[in-house]
């Protein structure tokens, strides 16, 4: 898969250089690109904000040159990606959808947003991570490309996905590694029983119980 983010700010996106991120880049199953939009301002002092028409409270990323950078990087298969607190929140099955696709491009907001128009322009699909509001696209960016990329295939193993929180809909049961006992506290005796189906069993009601719990909404899905 191939994913190139567009944003006003390249140097946040370090975290992408590190752990399973950087590894399915080594492999070759993921490759990520990173455009600086002020390269494509058509200004002469390289200027990508402006105030809103009708007044108000701070600047806006200004169209040209979101639009230049857009058309640079943009093919017949990309799909378009801009972080919002306007979006559908972004979940896990949206995850599974945009990791079959081939080619992403995230576009990152900041200030107080974009022109509208840049949506009248391009056909984008608007995420947002949750109701509270950023300063930027930049980390949304890097919450979804972190949470498509573990589902893109050979990246993470099979098993380790189908056992995390959300892909049978419940969150994760608990796990421990050694010791067995620290500060008194003992991991629990079913776990070192070497019996598997007891283990199972245990896991899976430890799951609907921390789901019952923590996210109920979950269960009704
Ligand atoms: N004025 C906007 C509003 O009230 O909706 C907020 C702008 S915010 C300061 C700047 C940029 O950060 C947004 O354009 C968007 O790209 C990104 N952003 C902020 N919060 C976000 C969220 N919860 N999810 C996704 N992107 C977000």
């Amino acid at each position: 898969m191939k994913i190139d983010i567009l944003t006003l700010f390249p140097d946040s996106f370090s975290y992408l250089d590190s752990s399973i991120i950087a590894r399915a880049k080594t492999k070759g199953l993921l490759e990520v690109n990173i455009t600086n939009i002020r390269d494509f301002s058509s200004d002469k002092h390289k200027k990508c904000d402006d105030y809103p028409f009708g007044g108000g409270a701070g600047m806006l990323m200004m169209i040209q040159p979101l639009y230049d950078a857009i058309k640079s990087v943009k093919k017949r298969n990309s799909t378009l990606i801009f972080p919002s607190p306007r979006g559908k929140v972004f979940d896990h099955s949206d995850a599974k959808i945009l990791a079959k696709e081939k080619h992403l491009v995230f576009i990152c907001g900041h200030y107080e947003g974009v022109d509208e128009r840049l949506f009248e322009l391009f056909d984008i699909k608007q995420f947002s991570i949750g109701d509270y509001v950023l300063t930027g696209g930049e980390l949304p960016s890097m919450v979804m490309i972190d949470s498509i990329a573990r589902q893109v295939k050979g990246v993470i193993s099979e098993d380790s996905l189908s056992e995390e929180s959300f892909s049978s809909g419940a969150l994760e049961y608990p796990q421990y590694t050694r010791p067995a006992v620290f500060k008194k506290k003992a991991v629990p005796q079913v776990l070192l029983s070497g019996n598997h189906q007891e283990i199972a069993r245990w896991r899976k009601e430890m799951s609907k119980k921390i789901t019952e719990t923590n996210r109920p909404d979950l269960l009704k899905k």
